[in-house]
């Protein structure tokens, strides 16, 4: 049962995934630039919990 789906603003990759670890909001210079704001926020989930629609 998937419990939760995303992807990229522009709708290129688009994923579900039944669960995460955890959730990190990160104020790395690199979290930064990445995402052109003052942190980024990332999502860990065990590599067979993705489920890649496409991308
Ligand atoms: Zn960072």
């Amino acid at each position: 049962m998937t419990s939760y789906t995303g992807g990229c603003s522009c709708g290129g990759v688009r994923f579900a995934i039944d669960d995460y670890l955890y959730v990190l909001a990160c104020h790395c210079n690199a979290c930064k630039r990445r995402t052109g704001s003052v942190f980024g926020v990332s999502v860990v989930v065990e590599k067979t919990a993705s489920q890649h629609f496409r991308g």
